[in-house]
């Protein structure tokens, strides 16, 4: 008799064990479609997601930034560093990197779907693969973050929010040889953050 009971209790709780498994199962299959959901929602920007945290992730770290300026002792132009330039420089790549990626926050409020590349100071190291009037969509730069400026060290192209529609209508543009960034599926080459334009140097160039 007593086995019985022993046998039945053992029994309802296996019940209750396979019960609850299958319940979480269904739980995480209904999670799995919901973060879809936010995922296509960045994409269709109704609900945008900042590219931060993507872009961070991507970037170069503050330790390998200042451990790469230690170790350089001139700029592509072969400029001297000295380590007052080697602070400007990572102060100067941090606040573009925030400055860019605010106008990208700020643009996913009012609903802005293309930014340009420009230049309030001509930047050597990105002429050979970008210039002003380049454009991106905000899809493009949600897929890849890299798109977000500065590219380099010392990188003065910055990010400008497009209120037109580029796609409908070429002809409405705020610069005149506004054009797509992308020529294809793949991403257009960029410098790499490696190449570092003292920042003096980038103001005298643009003189
Ligand atoms: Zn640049």
């Amino acid at each position: 008799m007593i086995l019985i009971i022993v046998g039945g209790i053992i029994l309802i709780l296996l019940l209750l064990i396979i019960i609850k498994a299958v319940t979480s199962k269904e739980d995480v299959q209904l999670e799995e479609p919901q973060e879809k959901i936010i995922h296509m929602s960045g994409i269709y920007s109704i609900v945008r997601k900042s590219p931060r945290a993507d872009l961070v992730k991507l970037r170069p770290s503050e330790e390998k930034i200042r451990q790469y300026l230690a170790g350089q002792n001139e700029d592509i132009y072969n400029i001297a560093l000295c380590d007052s330039e080697r602070s400007a420089l990572l102060k100067h790549w941090k606040e573009q990197m925030d400055v860019n990626l605010r106008e990208v926050e700020i643009g996913d409020k009012t609903g802005v779907a293309f930014y340009y590349y420009d230049f309030p100071q001509a930047c050597a190291a990105c002429a050979p693969f970008l210039s002003k009037g380049h454009f991106v969509s905000r899809e493009e730069i949600y897929n890849f973050p890299q798109l977000v400026p500065p590219f380099h060290l010392g990188c003065t192209c910055i990010l400008a929010a497009y209120s037109g529609k580029v796609d409908q209508n070429p002809n409405d543009t705020v610069i005149s040889g506004m054009r797509p960034f992308f020529t294809n599926v793949n991403v257009p080459a960029l410098p790499e953050w490696t190449s570092t334009v003292t920042l003096p140097k980038a103001a005298e160039v643009s003189r």
